[in-house]
């Protein structure tokens, strides 16, 4: 540890609050620092190791993809992008693909598209674009501007002109926001970073039919929460509302780098020829290893075994809420995306669990976030649950 610490102390840019662990080796939910130390890992890359660590098919997808093909330009076509696509269309709304690297790329794709669809069926001028106070879309200047905690934008700007954000799960806020200069309007199904906060199904049907009157664009950023992450392969589906546009990355490719777009094709087609492009998007060994995790995830059961781990793991932080009133005020989120609303300190109680072994993020100071691997084992949650209650109790 020592010597990979001090060497990233030494080189690396200090935009990172880091652990102090370096990571050698994974396995299902678990991690190994260099000195053999063993780690629950209920981060898993921030909702990015869909599968946990080292998944056989997986891997064995990248190593067979590796030897045959990494890299030709998009000016050409590979089987894993396209098999990847059709996968992806058939299991959505969704009519066309675009494929990117990371989250806020495809970000910044939904809302060029979005900007130039306007722009080629309503002329120039039609380019507002609503969002959410306390979301998170990113860390890319259009992804920034989207996103509604100015704490990220200090110092950064001036930002994308054109923005507004109002208060997530207000109805009359968004019904004042949009009107016919507006483009679209973007926002997550549940607020990740911003605390793991649903959206109420109210606010989704009234932005849908905002964005319905006003020939607005609806973006929905299922970058956390899609591919399985809330116990259905997209978050938009436990609200059956849908989108225009959905961005994909986190857990599309189960720990390596791949973003993505969805839209029908009348959207899609703003997109023409040279209009918007990336060199490494829809590279070849990300989709072979996109492809094996979404063959996983749409297997016989595969989801319905996601919904009853989120209610075990549920109803475990429930209890915790039960037994510590004065420290715990409830639980929030879908699926295995879940949030425990603490009264002290998040990031305390995650340095508890931490120097216990176990891995957890605090999006904000009274929610700890927990986001296991798809593939967790009853038993893993049953070991952070007891973790959680000695740490509670002391
Ligand atoms: C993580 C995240 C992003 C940004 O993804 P990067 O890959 O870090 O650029 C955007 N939107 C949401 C909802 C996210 O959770």
């Amino acid at each position: 540890m020592a010597i990979i610490k001090d060497l990233g102390e030494l080189y690396l840019a200090q935009n990172y609050k880091r652990f102090p662990v370096a990571f050698v080796r994974g396995k299902g939910s678990r991690l190994w620092d260099e000195e053999g130390r063993e780690y629950l890992d209920f981060c898993a890359g921030i909702a990015v190791c869909t599968l946990g660590h080292a998944p056989e098919p997986v891997v064995s997808a990248i190593k067979e993809q590796a030897e045959k093909l990494l890299h030709v330009s998009n000016l050409y076509w590979t089987e894993p992008q396209a098999r990847l696509a059709e996968i992806l269309v058939e299991n959505s709304f969704g009519e066309r693909v675009f494929f990117c690297n990371s989250g806020a790329e495809a970000v910044e794709a939904a809302l060029k598209l979005a900007r130039r669809w306007s722009y080629l069926n309503h002329g120039p001028g039609k380019t507002q674009m609503v969002a959410l106070e306390n979301s998170f879309h990113g860390r890319t200047y259009g992804a920034l501007s989207a996103t509604g905690q100015p704490v990220y934008w200090e110092g950064f700007e001036p930002l994308v002109p054109d923005f507004v954000h109002v208060p997530p799960n207000d109805r009359e806020a968004l019904r004042e926001a949009v009107n016919e200069s507006t483009c679209a309007v973007i926002l997550e199904p549940v607020l990740g970073e911003g605390g793991v906060i649903p959206l109420s199904r109210e606010f989704l049907l009234e932005a849908r039919s905002l964005c319905d009157r006003y020939q607005a664009l609806l973006i929905f950023d299922e970058i956390q929460t899609g591919i399985g992450r809330t116990g259905h392969l997209f978050a938009y589906e436990h609200y059956g509302i849908v989108p225009d546009i959905m961005c994909l990355a986190k857990g599309l490719a189960g720990g390596l780098p791949l973003g993505a777009i969805l839209a029908k094709e009348k959207v899609m087609s703003a997109l023409t020829p040279g209009s918007h492009a990336s060199t490494f998007g829809g590279n070849p060994v990300a989709c072979a290893a996109a492809v094996a995790v979404m063959k996983i995830v749409l297997s016989e059961g595969f989801l319905e075994e996601v919904r009853l781990k989120g209610q075990a793991l549920r109803k475990r932080l429930s209890a915790l809420a039960e037994e510590f009133p004065d420290k715990v005020s409830g639980v929030r989120g879908l699926g295995l995306l879940l949030g425990l609303e603490v009264r002290i300190p998040a990031g305390d109680v995650v340095q508890a669990l931490f120097e216990r072994r176990v891995l957890a993020t605090a999006p904000k100071t009274e929610v700890i976030r927990f986001s296991p691997p798809l593939t967790v084992a009853y038993r893993e949650i049953d070991a952070v649950y007891e973790i959680l209650r000695e740490i509670l109790k002391s």
